[in-house]
């Protein structure tokens, strides 16, 4: 009998660490910032070229290593950061696995220099796909430099899935951002092709590093907290209810330092703010929990990036609590915001007016998915009637609905020829202004405004790189952005459809949906979701009057539309009931 079951080598074993441990540069780039942060360093350099691609450079000013340290540390299981299983239970290392240099050194080039303090001599070593290549001393300052590059030389299929290079960029600088963020004593600069992306001093507080990271436009609306119980320390800053995002890009949880994913404490910020949130809206929040290392298990994913709790439930408990207590403050202190003030209109008018729709205001009440049908139909119904009195959307002639009146300056009520139609006045004028400005765009032609005093708008280092790769495509879409470099960024002139808007809400609102489809790499799918974000802001909002007039336009202007049916969200902009549904309603057949 043969065996067939072998050891693998430790070569095939770091590969497949690398596997797990290094998805794309950003992973190396994490890992290579964590050991420089093990190593005490106070200032960490970090130099990219070609988004990671052609060249990774860290360094640091930490304590450094020995000729000898310095080869071991490219083996497989080498740490210094813990010795014994006991250790495992009390983790205060962002490392501890061993794994990270050699799953590096195994799918790369790497060049290393380190010294340690006072030593005559530091080492210098060089591993092409885990093997040395040359191992020497060498002059160097204390500290460690870490070269990597050729990433991914020997694993084709990876190298293959990498994505553009502005999207790993941005990769590599969400990554840095939440170093930079977690480390406020730690001096950080990064570089791009040679060119600055961010630095900063050391500061003295988180706080400091989040308004200069999430930029003034979204600082301003945040608040800072601080609570906690026995051993939990919880603290960071939320956004206030009224200034809540389309997508998740600006929250992050720390626990110990360490960014992390946990379901949990991503569900005790949500019902933290409980029903101040919108549907699909989400708040602006960076959480940090000071936490004893013996009450968390972060043992439990190859790259770090998710813990478990020993109290999870406790836990859960107390984040909430901490953060509804910092809101309950802010209602009760500070004057509420423009953006509260017409949310709690739209909602005292949706509960005055006891219709189920969610909010026509708000343009992401509806799901992303955006099911256009009879199903979404009956989500927004405004009375509470069964299927069997919904009629379906019926395309022709529809040019014949005659407005009759307007109920609660928000929907328009119209004879059509086979019985009556409400029409989502803010919904229909999106629809409208869409296609208005999908017409203009086709055309190549979009009408601009210049704006006689630009409006500036100040952006984080890593929202700053995703807006400017934008920069172009607004600007066919009427929208002129310029960069100013140091993250400020005015807008010069708008479509003359937009003009009267909040241009800075809407430049993070464009943002927001970059943010969400840029990365599907489907330009066509991103320009769409950017003129429905522009329709939505000048639309007729609810609670407006219109006069007869302004009516008839507004309907004959939506059944010019190609697809009049629905908003650009995929919520109906009209509803309609024919005189035989009516007639049952009244039982009179
Ligand atoms: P881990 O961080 O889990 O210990 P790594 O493979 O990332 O594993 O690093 C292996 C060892 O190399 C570390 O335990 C540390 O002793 C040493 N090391 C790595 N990077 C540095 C650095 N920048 N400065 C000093 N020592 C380092
Ligand atoms: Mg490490």
């Amino acid at each position: 009998m043969t065996s067939i079951i072998k050891i693998l080598s430790d070569h095939v074993i770091n590969k497949i660490a690398a596997g797990e441990v290094v998805e794309r540069p950003a992973s190396v780039v994490k890992e290579l910032i964590e050991n420089s942060i093990d190593a005490g360093a106070t200032e960490i350099f970090i130099d990219i070229e070609e988004a990671g691609r052609r060249l990774i450079r860290i360094t640091d000013n930490g304590s450094g290593m020995s000729k000898e340290d310095a080869r071991t540390a490219f083996m497989r299981h080498a740490t210094s950061k813990i010795a014994d299983d006991a250790d495992l239970e009390s983790i205060r290392t962002m490392g501890f696995r061993g794994e990270a240099l050699s799953s590096i050194a195994s799918v790369s080039h790497v060049r290393l220099v380190s010294a340690m303090k006072d030593a005559t001599s530091g080492a210098l070593i060089e591993i092409e796909g885990g093997i040395v290549k040359a191992i020497s001393e060498a002059a160097a300052p204390q500290g460690t430099t870490l070269e990597i590059g050729h990433l991914f030389y020997n694993t084709p299929a990876r190298r293959k899935f990498l994505k553009s290079p502005a999207t790993e960029f941005s990769h590599i600088l969400t990554t840095v951002s939440r170093q930079v963020m977690a480390h406020p004593a730690i001096r950080f600069r990064l570089t791009h092709n040679k060119k600055s992306v961010l630095d900063f001093p050391p500061s003295l507080s988180i706080k400091e590093r989040v308004f200069q990271l999430s930029g003034g436009a979204i600082a301003e609306d945040l608040i800072e907290f601080s609570g906690g119980r026995d051993s939990v320390h919880v603290h960071g800053l939320i956004g206030r209810p009224g200034s809540t995002r389309a997508d998740k890009t600006y929250q992050d949880f720390f626990v110990n330092r360490r960014a992390v994913k946990n379901p949990s404490l991503t569900h005790a910020l949500y019902s933290a703010y409980g029903d101040m949130l919108m549907r699909d809206r989400h708040p602006v929040a960076f959480i940090f929990i000071e936490i004893d290392p013996a009450l968390v298990d972060v043992n439990v994913h190859p790259a770090k990036a998710e813990v478990r709790f020993r109290n999870q439930s406790q836990l859960h408990d107390l984040v909430r609590d901490v953060i509804r207590e910092a809101l309950r403050g802010m209602n009760a202190s500070s004057a509420t915001t423009h953006a509260d003030g017409i949310r709690e209109a739209v909602s005292d008018y949706l509960q005055s007016a006891e219709c189920g729709v969610r909010n026509a205001e708000w343009r992401n009440t509806t799901s992303r998915s955006a099911a256009v049908g009879q199903n979404r139909e009956m989500e927004f119904s405004p009375f509470p009637v069964s299927d069997a009195f919904h009629s379906e959307l019926r395309t022709p002639n529809s040019a014949l609905l005659h407005p009759l009146a307007q109920i609660h300056d928000s929907f328009i009520i119209a004879q059509s020829r086979e019985g009556m139609a409400i029409i989502d006045q803010h919904a229909a004028h999106e629809r409208v202004l869409f296609e208005k400005l999908q017409n203009q765009y086709g055309a190549g032609r979009v009408p601009v405004q210049d704006l006689l005093v630009p409006d500036q708008v100040e952006l984080g280092p890593a929202q700053s790189v995703v807006l400017a790769a934008y920069l172009p495509e607004l600007s066919k879409l009427g929208f002129l952005v310029e960069d100013f470099g140091n993250n400020t960024f005015v807008i010069k002139a708008v479509p003359v459809l937009l003009v009267g808007a909040d241009y800075k809400q809407l430049l993070l609102d464009i943002l927001d949906e970059v943010n969400i489809h840029g990365k599907s790499g489907k330009m066509e799918k991103v320009r769409d979701e950017m003129l429905s974000v522009m329709a939505c802001h000048p639309a007729i909002k609810v609670h407006r009057h219109l006069d007869q007039q302004e009516m008839e336009q507004l309907l004959a202007d939506l059944f010019k539309c190609r697809m009049p049916h629905t908003c650009p969200h995929g919520r109906p902009t009209v509803v309609r009931f024919s005189m035989a549904e009516i007639m049952r309603m009244f039982k009179r057949i």
